[in-house]
């Protein structure tokens, strides 16, 4: 299997024009096949389970090991195996950089990151809509460690006045969790470039195909692959791809702590990764037409998708995004919080629990007030989010104003 990356941006050892300049949705379905064997191959490649790596001989096996802090070898399963080396590559080539390493889950990933590329002493600043076990990490392992985590408004308006030299690092989720804020991510990497610092960015949201935060000026894109790569609800991961000059430092990092992924939840998420264009392509369509439907129902006050004409990011969608998710979100008219969680609890073709990107519908009372510390959110009436799946909307939003009539009663 090859080491070298399937990336766009960098040039190939194995040149191959052509290769170069297929689109998305063509380089998930041809990247990280599987190697030739006797007579023929498989579509798709092997999983190889491992612990110990044999060599044919000492010599061999010492290379390798000079070699495997800067190359990919495979040399023990505690660092990566070639069914994950795979999914990499898929991986690299969707985010558009460098290379790509996999982690446990997607919080793992955005631990590994903070852990690897800040020390005692630094300052991060961090986007005040992100995903919310993000802030548990910097108020625990963060404080202990004597990094200060400083929290910034979602669409980065005040960034600028809080950059000091002691700033490694500016963290964005865009769009953000619950709401799908948007900051300008050129703008927010030209700003912490000029004082030094690196921009990392969650791009679980715009997976790759929708948004591409390396493209637009992130030194470091982390996915929670767990959501709509895998697509299916059935398996945890998460990734973090970076540009070439940020590379080394994370593999470092992760070799040092000896994370790895099971091939097992590889081959799950590189067999999710085929289907992802055509899957996020019917969760859009379903979610806009939900959209429209809830946006005139006069039980709601606000709908919550980028590509709303009437969301405050919208213009920075339509100049950065190539299209939007299943997520939908909105808020009641209602002050009523037991109006929400009726709502909920009367559905009956959305699971009610936490995550999404798979190919079922979830929904969940969404308190976006006790998750934003920047911008002032008790005034807002409940809110719920959605995520649209594979199901015929035409049925959801019929449970939905059934759900609605029975939350007023
Ligand atoms: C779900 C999620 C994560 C964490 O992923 P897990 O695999 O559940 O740990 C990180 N960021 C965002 C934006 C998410 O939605």
């Amino acid at each position: 299997m090859s080491n070298a990356p399937l990336d766009a941006n960098t040039p190939d050892p194995l040149p191959a024009p052509a290769a170069r300049r297929l689109r998305e949705a063509t380089r998930l379905v041809k990247g990280g096949t599987s190697p030739q064997f006797e007579g023929g191959r498989a579509v798709n490649p092997a999983v190889v389970r491992a612990s110990t790596v044999l060599f044919d001989s000492m010599g061999a096996m010492d290379d390798a090991r000079r070699r495997r802090g800067t190359e990919r070898l495979f040399t023990y399963g505690a660092r990566g195996n070639p069914t994950g080396y795979a999914l990499e590559d898929v991986v690299a080539a969707l985010e558009g950089g460098y290379r790509t390493r996999l982690f446990p889950t997607g919080l793992a990933a955005i631990s590994m990151v903070f852990m690897t590329y800040l020390k005692p002493g630094d300052q991060v600043l961090i986007a005040d809509c992100v995903y919310q076990p993000v802030r548990h990490f910097a108020s625990t392992f963060m404080r202990q460690f004597g990094i200060e985590p400083v929290f910034f408004k979602a669409d980065g308006i005040d960034l600028e006045g809080k950059l000091t030299p002691a700033t490694k690092m500016v963290y964005v989720e865009c769009p953000g969790s619950l709401v799908y804020e948007l900051c300008d991510l050129p703008r927010v990497a030209e700003m912490a470039h000029a004082r030094g610092a690196m921009l990392v960015a969650d791009n679980t949201w715009g997976s790759g195909l929708q948004y591409r935060p390396l493209a637009l000026g992130a030194d470091v894109s982390v996915m929670a692959a767990t959501k709509y790569l895998s697509g299916h609800s059935d398996v945890m991961m998460g990734t973090v791809t970076t540009t070439r000059e940020a590379w080394q430092p994370l593999a470092t990092m992760s070799d040092a702590q000896g994370t790895a992924v099971s091939p097992d939840d590889a081959y799950l998420v590189l067999r999710g990764t085929r289907t992802l264009a055509a899957r996020l392509a019917v969760h859009e369509r379903h979610a806009l037409k939900v959209v429209d439907w809830l946006s005139a129902h006069d039980a709601v006050a606000r709908v919550f998708c980028p590509a709303l004409p009437t969301h405050p990011g919208h213009a920075l969608w339509q100049r950065d995004c190539r299209g939007t998710n299943g997520l939908v979100s909105f808020e009641f008219r209602s002050a009523s919080a037991e109006v929400a969680t009726r709502f909920v609890d009367a559905l009956t073709l959305f699971g009610i629990g936490a995550s999404w990107g798979g190919f079922e519908s979830l929904a969940t009372v969404s308190k976006v007030a006790g998750t934003r510390t920047q911008t002032d959110w008790s005034g807002a009436g409940p809110i719920v989010r959605l995520h649209i799946g594979l199901e015929d909307p035409d049925d959801l939003i019929e449970d939905m104003a059934q759900a609605f009539m029975r939350a007023m009663l």
